[in-house]
């Protein structure tokens, strides 16, 4: 039996981790088992898979004892089975408790000893908390990935969750480079990369096809399966699968990171 492929990605709020995190999952499903686990309070990572937006495990468990699997898990676009970890209400409790209520879960109903080919965690990232931190920590995920643009507040996070990896020694697999439209974005990230011992392991610019799947709650993948963005998503889908190249990163201080833009933008 193969070994399941298990994937972190990581990043700030808003960046596009969903996006990429549906997208790829629907590229692994022309082949593959996936099941892709959202664990941000937002709760929509699945929704362009599912086609709509599915109860929380969280919400789950508050109104019912014994939650089995059919409870919690949903099927998804091609086979794609999808679970939301949720959030806790608004004011009270901690969010990445969630996470770790959910994993638990998942792994008490045997969800994760199933035959599957890829598992996919998207986890908000602004805050490297215990519980948004439990993919990267107990052998959960195999390997991280962390989806930036070339702002300086979306690399702010990044260095932060570089620093999260490092405490925790994860295997850190690259930068995806989701472009907002900067100038010169993709070297920035690039060399930021670089700076921290990584990479950029894909490229997805900025599309209107995004949105234009979105509305329809389905992936681009789903609604433009022959444009050229969704032939990015399977190319970077197959770059992370082929990957075998991992660092454990070496954030910088809160000075390097300054200095890292004073010298970009005055060379
Ligand atoms: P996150 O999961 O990191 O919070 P999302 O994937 O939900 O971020 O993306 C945030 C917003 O940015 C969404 O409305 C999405 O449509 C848009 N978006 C993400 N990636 C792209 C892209 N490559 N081109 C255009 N819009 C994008
Ligand atoms: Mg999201």
């Amino acid at each position: 039996m193969s070994k399941t492929k298990r994937i972190a990605i990581y990043g700030k709020g808003g960046i596009g981790k969903s996006t990429i995190v549906s997208n790829i999952a629907a590229a692994y499903s022309e082949d593959h088992k996936v099941l892709v686990i959202g664990c941000d309070p937002k709760a929509d990572t699945t929704r362009t898979l599912v086609g709509k937006r599915i109860p929380t495990i969280l919400d789950i468990v508050r109104k019912k004892k014994g939650a089995s699997s059919e409870d919690v898990l949903f099927g998804g676009y091609s086979g794609v089975r999808c679970v939301e970890s949720g959030g806790p209400e608004p004011g009270v409790g901690c969010a990445g408790r969630g996470v770790i209520v959910a994993i638990n879960l998942l792994e008490e109903l045997g969800i994760f000893s199933d035959d599957l080919d890829v598992i996919i965690y998207d986890v908000l990232g602004d805050v490297v908390c215990g519980g948004f931190a439990v993919p990267l920590r107990e052998d959960f995920a195999d390997e991280v990935y962390i989806v930036t643009s070339g702002e300086y507040m979306a690399l702010y996070a990044a260095n932060n969750i570089c620093k999260g990896i490092k405490k925790l020694k994860s295997r850190f697999g690259g930068f995806i480079c989701n472009c907002r439209g900067i100038e010169n974005e993709v070297d920035i990230v690039g060399r930021f990369a670089e700076r921290v011992g990584s990479r950029i392991v894909g490229i997805i610019p900025r599309s209107q096809l995004v949105q234009k799947s979105e509305i329809e709650a389905k992936t681009v993948l789903e609604k433009f399966p022959d444009s050229e963005q969704a032939e990015l998503y399977r190319k970077l889908a197959d770059s992370i699968y082929q990957n075998r190249e991992f660092v454990i990163p070496q954030p910088l201080d809160a000075d390097e990171f300054e200095e890292f833009f004073h010298e970009y933008f005055n060379n």
